[in-house]
């Protein structure tokens, strides 16, 4: 394994950590002032659309896209660091280089799965940034980490499929400009194989009988950059049959291919914010002192400190390893490694970040510092994409396997 950065990547690199410097984080107190002036607290700040111009501008656009057709044609290898550093800036940075989900596994679904015309009428302006998508599938009255729990009906009816449910915590759904669900319910609820009895579908959110009912919230936060988490009901909305995602049957599939990216991209961006974290930590531990030393003086903060750089560095090797896996054994092969870093990733950067919070005191609960909302949303991962713990229980199943 050779995990050096080639020409390609030191290149991206170079030019992203620029983009960051001279644009993402002036723009982020920028954000900040103009959503709260905004009319609707969904809608997306000027400078963010600034942002996204000139990262198109130059070149830093639909990098997670290992499809040269549709993207920039990155391996996961290739992709890894450069998530990583947008990471640093989790509200802003993806969404300003079209690379923020729930919209890059839509859009990787849509270019796998996706039937020609689909492509043209989603994928198309996904990929110009032009409008945003959702990915539907948890219920609140299931346990969702259990896919074959789904309740949500879709029922064929002549060449339409009418769909009946409701979902939550539906990433994205709260943006005006989330203009498509992709619905994951059951086309046959009865069927033997518990496995092929859902399908997706495509629900334009214009149809009749989508309500977009309320935001929800983390720990408090709305994560307004990210379009919010939505529940939304489904009440008879008919849709054409040609909206189908693949074939009858086909979502747990299709899930399962989705969420293999999804899940690193997740973990990279993760790394950069606890180098965020490291950085606003070390910052002031130099700059404050307490009973007459410097924070930094401290045995306690050294250790924090020491730990974080031990965990951060041990977390890249893991998921470069994965991502290199990924590139050359396939996302199936992967599956143990792709397991491992969705366990260790957020876990560790929740205690980073943790740590980071303490030494601020107050500072660190506040909103004068992104560490409270990075902790959020690093503690959410934990639960997002699988709960920790069905990760844990099928990579044991197959650890356990070799010996039984
Ligand atoms: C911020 C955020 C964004 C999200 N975005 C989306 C989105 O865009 N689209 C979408 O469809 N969903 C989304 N989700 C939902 C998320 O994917 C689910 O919360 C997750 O899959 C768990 O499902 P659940 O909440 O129904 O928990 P449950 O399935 O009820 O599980 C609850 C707990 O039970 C335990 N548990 C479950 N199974 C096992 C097991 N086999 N062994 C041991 N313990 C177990 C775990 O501790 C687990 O945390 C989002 C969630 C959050 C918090």
């Amino acid at each position: 394994m050779d995990f050096a950065y080639d020409a390609r990547t030191e290149e991206l690199r170079e030019r992203l950590l620029s983009f960051m410097d001279e644009h993402v984080y002036p723009a982020e107190p920028v954000a900040e002032e103009q959503r709260a002036a905004l009319d609707s607290p969904w809608r997306t700040p000027q400078v963010v659309e600034e942002l996204k111009a000139t990262a198109r501008k130059l070149g830093l656009w639909n990098l997670f896209l290992p499809d040269p057709e549709y993207g920039a044609g990155l391996t996961n290898l290739q992709y890894a660091p450069l998530a990583e550093i947008t990471g640093r800036s989790p509200q802003l940075a993806p969404t300003a280089l079209n690379c923020a989900a729930p919209d890059t596994g839509n859009m990787e679904l849509l270019a796998q799965f996706g039937s020609a015309r689909q492509r043209e009428r989603w994928l198309e302006p996904l990929l110009a940034g032009e409008i945003r998508s959702a990915f539907a599938m948890t219920e609140p009255e299931v346990a969702s980490s259990d896919a074959t729990n789904i309740g949500t009906r879709i029922r064929r009816e002549g060449d339409t499929y009418v769909v009946t449910g409701r979902k939550w915590y539906i990433s994205g759904a709260m943006h005006p400009d989330c203009a498509v669900f992709i619905v994951m319910g059951k086309t046959d609820p009865d069927g033997e194989d518990v496995r092929r009895q859902q399908s997706m579908v495509l629900v334009p959110r214009d149809t009749p009988g989508v309500e977009v009912r309320r935001a929800m919230t983390v720990y408090g936060y709305q994560d307004h950059y990210h379009g919010g988490h939505a529940e939304v009901v489904f009440d008879d909305v008919r849709v054409p049959a040609e909206n189908l995602i693949g074939e009858e049957g086909g979502g747990f599939a299709i899930a399962q291919a989705r969420l293999g990216p999804g899940r690193i991209h997740h973990c990279m961006r993760l790394i950069g914010m606890a180098e965020r974290a490291i950085e606003l930590m070390c910052r002031r531990a130099l700059e404050r002192t307490a009973f007459g030393r410097p924070l930094a003086a401290q045995g306690v903060v050294r250790e924090w400190i020491a730990d974080a750089r031990v965990q951060v560095e041990q977390l890249r090797l893991l998921v470069l390893k994965t991502a290199w896996l990924m590139d050359t054994v396939g996302n199936r092969g992967a599956h143990t490694e792709i397991q491992a870093i969705k366990i260790a990733t957020p876990r560790a950067v929740v205690r980073i970040i943790d740590d980071a919070v303490q030494l601020h005191g107050a500072g660190g609960v506040s909103q004068d510092f992104p560490l409270a909302e990075l902790w959020a949303a690093a503690r959410t991962l934990r639960l997002a994409d699988g709960p920790d713990e069905v990760h844990q229980r099928s990579l044991a199943r197959r650890e356990l396997q070799r010996y039984a």
